[in-house]
């Protein structure tokens, strides 16, 4: 829970020194709260006070990494239970269980499946950045084998043993890649957090209901390990996403210390309809690793397209830059279509032009992120602004007529952009479903 400026301010001196630059010790408060300031610009706050507000400030949820260098992962630190109410910060690790029974030529087939499992979409590469190596064998060559041969696929590691032995044995080689170790229980929590203590590995726990977890999870970090998730995954869907919420729930309120850590689950049901479901829902609620025995790329990409779209910032839209895009082999002679640079709308365009296979070049409009629609009713889309981009010199270098096709739900507007820029305005389909067909036959025969 984000402190509040009047209980920062009973901490503060109240002398309005204004050493820290605020005329008032409670405008120095307000600014705290807003984390405007840092505590340490009031020299005259006491120990005590440091202490209480640094204890008050710290992240309800302990931010941690898994893996290292380039691909290794941030979870955690997450401070509301609602994305509209600020945003999700840390996307989830997103990854595919191997299990080591699988034969040396279906290891390396798998392991070639998981590396397989990246997309692009509005742009952007969205792939599976975890992988778990579970020792269902209990035998620890064949988890060695299993290990090494995901090790090559450079992300970060699960590791799933009930042995503590195997796990050892294994981190002894694979330890540099900061691993998180799964799962210390109360049978073997005492070995388990030796083991990650001593290859300084973050370190998962399970127990039977939430209770247990936070006591283990107090266990662990009384043994020295820092870094804990807590395993949630329950016998039913709905029981997982009960577990999560009230984790999260109690994290925020810093009711229960052991449940400040990032969750995990692992879905390994039969039913790949039923897993997916599982692990779009763990993904929106409120799993920081998300792990399943699926790995399949139709099975795989809801799952990283719900973490494409929950963790992204409300406030903020996802642009694309305002410029003239060329789409396949143009020519000046190409069409020129308007559209805004609000990234679903462009990409949305983008796609359909291509499926048509006429080159053409978009011209998208700086509307601050905004449809169509939105960008015209809220004058970020309009005949003087489109007419001004058009008779930019960037357009004047790229296109040698003067015919431009702008979206049909903005009809409206193309008698005054006529008469604002000069050009011939074309009034393209509403949808751009209808883009294809446009340019295939409106187009060409203009
Ligand atoms: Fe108050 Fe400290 Fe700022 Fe002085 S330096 S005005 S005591 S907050």
């Amino acid at each position: 829970m984000a402190l509040k400026a009047l209980d920062i301010f009973k901490l503060l001196p109240k002398t309005n020194c204004k050493k820290c630059g605020a005329p008032t010790c409670l405008a120095f408060a307000m600014k705290l709260a807003q984390n405007q300031v840092k505590l340490a610009d009031c020299p005259d706050a006491t120990d005590d006070a440091r202490a209480a507000l640094e204890g008050a400030a710290a992240p309800p949820i302990r931010l941690m990494t898994i893996g290292r260098g380039a691909d290794q992962i941030e979870i955690g630190q997450e401070t509301v239970m609602f994305r509209h109410d600020e945003t999700f910060y840390h996307g989830p690790g997103i990854g595919v269980i191997i299990a080591d029974t699988l034969s040396d030529d279906e290891l390396a087939a798998k392991v070639d499946a998981v590396r397989k499992l990246a997309f692009i979409r509005v742009g952007t590469e969205i792939k599976a950045n975890v992988v778990a190596i579970d020792n269902v064998s209990g035998d620890p060559d064949r988890f060695a084998a299993a290990v090494a041969a995901a090790a090559g696929l450079d992300i970060p590691m699960v590791l799933i043993s009930s042995q503590a032995a195997h796990l050892d044995a294994v981190l002894e080689t694979v330890a540099d890649k900061r691993p998180l170790i799964h799962a210390a229980t109360e049978a073997n929590v005492d070995e388990l957090a030796h083991i990650a203590k001593k290859h300084n590995c973050p370190l998962a726990v399970v127990a039977e209901d939430l209770e247990s977890t936070a006591a283990l999870a107090e266990k662990v970090k009384s043994a020295g390990v820092e870094d804990i998730v807590l395993d949630l995954t329950c016998d039913s869907m709905l029981e997982t996403l009960e577990a999560l919420t009230a984790a999260r729930r109690l994290a925020l309120k810093k009711k229960a210390p052991g449940l400040g850590y990032p969750c995990m689950t692992l879905s390994r049901g039969d039913n790949p309809l039923q897993n997916v479901a599982e692990c779009c829902s763990f993904v929106s609620k409120y799993s920081a690793v998300v792990l399943t025995t699926l790995s399949a790329p139709e099975q795989i990409l809801p799952v990283l397209t719900v973490r494409q779209n929950v963790y992204t910032d409300p406030r903020k839209p996802i642009q694309v830059e305002s410029k003239v895009y060329e789409i396949g082999s143009v020519t000046k002679e190409s069409p020129l279509m308007i559209t805004t640079n609000f990234s679903l709308t462009y990409y949305t365009v983008e796609g359909e032009v291509e499926a048509s296979r006429v080159p053409a070049h978009i011209a998208v409009i700086d509307t601050e992120g905004t449809s169509v629609l939105t960008a015209f009713a809220s004058d970020k889309m309009t005949a003087e602004n489109v007419a001004a981009f058009l008779n930019s010199e960037e357009v004047k270098s790229k296109v040698s007529h003067k015919k431009v096709i702008i979206p049909g739900y903005v009809a409206v507007m193309s008698g005054a952009l006529k008469e604002e820029s000069g050009w011939d305005v074309m009034v393209g389909p509403r949808e751009a479903s209808g883009i294809s067909k446009y340019l295939k036959t409106v187009w060409q025969a203009a």
